[in-house]
């Protein structure tokens, strides 16, 4: 199932700079993992879409509406022969264009974080940033904290900044040099948050900072429990982050235990919770369902094990299966 992504990788140099807009040849192979091209089917919603719009000089207003619908998944970059940095390009013109009635609220919770006492330093080598969908689940959450073991959650979890560069939000430079500051001295960092994540591991190249599915996932206890009528749904935006190397290791971990993954080379981003902006901030519904159904369709499974609560919700909502998290795989008697 990941034979896609290495075929892809094969025709680029992957240590290229990454291109902009203007190097876009039109190939549409951007389009066969987009779940707004497959919700939509509109051309112009997509990477070709909005690269085709800048190259004819239209302004960053005329794309605002694909800008706004991306969900962020981050499945075109890896596909993109012409290593077009298309999410650092989105985020870019959401800056620019963040002149909507909400931006206004969004800025003043992210200036209000940044203005708050300096958290102190942390008391374990190994910092665990939760997102917003953990802390809503303390029990699972404390379950991550016995597994990881002598793992710190900071006060300070880069959730405003997180909201930020989803938003387009401005982040006031001293407070992400503070937030960046207290992680320099760890030894590892576990994020939950795939956006986040994808910006630290630039932002802290010399890092060792790894995805919360990664962490979980590479546990003995949690392994143990995965089965072959498994489907194993992988956090997108972690995923590609660092997918080079993680396309790997879940393979390794199909071999050893059958399980299937969501990320195939047809439904490689259609998560159950595919959410662009308005939906993200709650300012539209959400089509969890129809992304779950698609992701669903056609395969013999018996549960969902998931990385993200966020889709294990979505999932539970919709598909009609037992849905769990990595964390409760290390309970004994797990469904
Ligand atoms: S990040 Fe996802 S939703 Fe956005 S353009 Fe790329 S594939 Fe489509
Ligand atoms: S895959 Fe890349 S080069 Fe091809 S249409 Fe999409 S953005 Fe353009």
């Amino acid at each position: 199932m990941f034979k896609g992504f290495l075929m892809f990788d094969f025709f680029k140099n992957t240590f290229a700079p990454r291109r902009n807009y203007s190097d876009c040849s039109g190939c549409s192979l951007c389009l066969l993992v987009c779940p707004v091209w497959r919700q939509h089917r509109d051309i112009s919603l997509t990477p070709h879409g909005h690269a085709k719009a800048l190259q004819n000089v239209n302004s960053a207003a005329d794309v605002v509406a694909s800008v706004e619908n991306c969900t962020l998944c981050m499945a075109c970059e890896p596909v993109c022969p012409e290593n077009i940095d298309i999410i650092g390009m989105i985020l870019d013109l959401r800056r620019q264009l963040a002149a909507p009635t909400w931006l206004h609220e969004l800025q003043t919770r992210v200036n209000e974080r940044a203005t708050r006492p300096v958290a102190p330093a942390p008391s374990s080598s190994t910092m665990l940033l939760p997102d917003q969908a953990l802390y809503a689940y303390p029990d699972i959450l404390a379950r991550i904290v016995a597994l990881l073991r002598s793992v710190n959650i900071s006060d300070d979890d880069g959730s405003d900044i997180s909201l930020a560069l989803e938003s387009g939000a401005a982040i006031p430079e001293q407070r992400l040099q503070r937030f960046l500051t207290q992680l320099r001295q760890l030894k590892r960092i576990i994020v939950a948050d795939g956006l986040l994540l994808r910006h630290l591991k630039q932002w802290l190249p010399n890092a060792n900072i790894i995805g919360l599915g990664v962490a979980l996932s590479g546990h003995a206890v949690v392994r143990r429990n995965l089965r072959a009528t498994d489907l194993y749904v992988i956090e997108p935006r972690a995923y590609h982050a660092d997918y080079q190397r993680l396309v790997k290791y879940y393979d390794r971990l199909r071999v050893a235990h059958g399980c299937a993954f969501n990320l195939d080379l047809q439904r490689i981003a259609i998560p159950a919770t595919a959410r662009n902006l308005p939906q993200r901030l709650g300012l539209a519904a959400s089509n969890d369902d129809g992304q779950t159904h698609w992701m669903l369709h056609g395969r013999s499974i018996t549960r969902i094990v998931v990385e993200n609560l966020e889709e294990r919700a979505a999932l539970e909502k919709a598909s009609g299966f037992p849905v769990v998290h990595l964390a409760e795989l290390a309970d004994d008697g797990v469904t």
